[in-house]
C-alpha cells in the first residue's frame, strides 16, 4: 500500500552539529522544540540547536493522555495555562500543521458538598480572569455524560461537576512535528540521537555541552529534559526539588463513539477520554517510588482500572489494547520551574509533573523569553527555582483535575 509513497521531502533537515550555537536547549520534546521555534519566531535569535538523545517526541510529549485545559487558580498558573489554552486555540494556523485540537469540554466530577464548595471556588477564580467556567448539578451532569454511574448503589455518588467547554485534546505527536517542522524552516538545527552528558566551563559560566558527537559550544544553554532533570542538574553541579515517577497511561480496544467530552473522577487519581480511533484513553495515580523505567506495571493497573470501573461500570467488558509508562518530573508543589538556574548561562525548564502537555505552548513562549533576555517571562515569575528556599510553593498540585 505505501510503494506509490517514496520521495518524500523531510519534514525538517538532519543537520551536523555546528561548533557552536547562540542557544543551545536540551530535550527534543514538545517544551524544548516550542522553545526553540519561539526563539527564533519571537526573539529572532541567530544560531539554535535542539540535542535530543533520542529522537524528538519519544518522551512524555508522544506518551502522554492529550488532555488540554485551563482550569488552575494559585499564582502565575492562572494567566500562564490561559495563555497556554490561547496559544492551542491558533497553533495548527501558527506552525501551519494540524495539531488536532478538540475542544470537546472537560468534566471535573465532583463528590461531596465540600467538592462542590471547593469546585466553585475554583470556577469563581477562573472567570475572575476571564477562563470559561461553569458549575453544573448532577441532573446537567448526567444528561451530558449519561454513561456514568448514576446508581444509588455506586461507589461515589456523583454531585454534578466543573466543567470547561475549551478544554478538550490535541495530537500529541502532531505537536512535535508541527513545532519541529516549524522551527527547522526558521533554521533551528534538530539534531536527533545527540545525548549530553556534560557542560563546558569557562570558570562559573556554561560556555557548551559534551555530547556523544563531541563537544559543542553555546552562549546559553536551556535544559528541557522533563524526568531526566535531576541528572542533566547533577552534571552542572547542582541539585533540584524534583524526584523523577512513573505515570502509565492505557488505551483500550476501539469501539463506537461514546464518550464525547474529557472526564475527571474527583473521587480518586482518573480521567478518561475516547481517540478518534475509537479506543478510551485514560490514566490515574503515579508509581509510588522513583524510577526511569519508561514502561508500565501490574499493580497501577489494577489501581486505575477499579477507578475506571467504579465510573463507567461497562469499561469492564472491554478488553486492554496497549499501556505505556512516562517519566514525570515531580516537583513537591506540583507547579513547574522556568528560567534560570544556580549556573551562569545555564537555564531550566522542568517540574511539569502530570500536566506539562498542556503547557507546552506557553511553556515554550516564556522559556524562550528567559533564553533571550534573562530572568523569568511576566507570566511566568512565580515559577523560580528560589520558591522552594524561600517557602513561596505554589501547591496545586501537578495532578490538576482534582478540584479540592
Ligand atoms: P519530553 O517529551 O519527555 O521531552 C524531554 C526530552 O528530553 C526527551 O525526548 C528525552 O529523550 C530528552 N532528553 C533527556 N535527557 C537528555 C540528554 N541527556 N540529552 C539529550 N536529550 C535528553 N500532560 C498534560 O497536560 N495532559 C495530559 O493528559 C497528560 N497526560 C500524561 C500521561 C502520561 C502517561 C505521561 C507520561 C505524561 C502526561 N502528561 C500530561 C505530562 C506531559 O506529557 C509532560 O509534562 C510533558 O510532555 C513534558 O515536557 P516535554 O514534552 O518537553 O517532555
Amino acid at each position: 500500500g505505501l510503494r506509490g509513497h517514496r520521495g518524500w521531502p523531510l519534514a525538517w533537515r538532519a543537520p551536523t552539529p555546528a561548533k557552536h550555537y547562540d542557544v543551545i536547549i536540551i530535550g527534543g520534546g514538545g517544551h524544548g522544540l516550542a522553545t526553540a521555534y519561539y526563539l527564533a519566531k519571537n526573539h529572532r535569535v541567530g544560531r539554535i540547536a535542539v540535542l535530543e538523545k533520542g529522537w524528538i517526541g519519544g518522551g512524555n510529549t508522544g506518551r502522554n493522555t492529550t488532555i488540554v485545559r485551563s482550569n488552575y487558580m494559585i499564582g502565575s498558573n492562572v494567566d500562564f495555562y490561559e495563555w497556554s489554552m490561547k496559544l492551542w486555540e491558533g497553533l495548527s494556523q501558527d506552525l501551519n500543521f494540524n495539531v488536532m485540537l478538540s475542544q470537546r469540554g472537560q468534566f471535573n466530577l465532583v463528590h461531596s458538598d465540600a467538592q462542590v464548595d471547593a469546585a466553585r471556588r475554583r470556577g469563581n477564580v477562573m472567570r475572575a480572569h476571564g477562563i470559561d467556567a461553569e458549575l453544573l448539578d448532577a441532573q446537567a451532569v448526567q444528561e451530558a455524560l449519561p454513561q456514568l454511574d448514576y446508581r444509588d448503589s455506586a461507589r461515589f455518588p456523583i454531585y454534578g461537576a466543573l466543567y470547561q467547554g475549551r478544554a478538550g485534546t490535541a495530537r500529541h505527536d502532531a505537536v512535535a512535528w508541527g513545532y519541529a517542522r516549524a522551527a527547522d524552516r526558521l533554521g533551528v538545527d534538530i539534531i536527533q540521537n545527540c545525548e549530553v552528558s556534560g557542560f563546558e566551563f569557562s570558570g562559573e559560566r556554561v560556555v557548551g555541552v559534551k555530547t556523544n558527537l563531541g563537544t559543542i559550544g553555546a552562549g546559553r544553554v536551556g535544559v528541557a529534559v522533563a524526568g531526566n532533570s535531576g541528572r542533566l542538574a547533577q552534571m552542572a553541579g547542582f541539585e533540584l526539588p524534583i524526584e523523577s515517577h512513573i505515570l502509565q497511561a492505557f488505551v483500550s480496544e476501539s469501539i463506537k463513539p461514546c464518550l464525547d467530552h474529557v472526564v475527571g473522577f474527583g473521587a480518586a487519581h482518573f480521567y478518561i477520554s475516547q481517540s478518534d480511533k475509537g479506543g478510551l484513553v485514560f490514566g490515574g495515580d503515579l508509581d509510588g517510588y522513583n524510577s526511569y523505567a519508561q514502561r508500565g506495571n501490574m499493580p497501577i493497573l489494577r489501581d486505575v482500572i477499579s477507578s475506571a470501573v467504579a465510573l463507567m461500570p461497562q469499561v469492564s467488558r472491554l478488553r486492554l489494547l496497549r499501556h505505556w509508562g512516562g517519566v514525570m518530573d515531580m516537583t513537591m508543589d506540583g507547579s513547574p520551574i522556568i528560567g534560570p538556574t544556580p549556573v551562569d548561562g545555564l537555564f531550566l525548564n522542568g517540574g511539569w509533573c502530570y500536566g506539562g502537555f498542556k503547557a507546552t505552548p506557553a511553556s515554550g513562549w516564556c522559556f524562550a523569553h528567559s533564553l533571550a533576555n534573562g530572568g523569568h517571562h511576566p507570566l511566568a515569575t512565580d515559577f523560580t527555582l528560589e520558591r522552594f528556599e524561600k517557602g513561596l510553593t505554589l501547591d496545586e498540585k501537578g495532578m490538576g483535575p482534582r478540584p479540592w
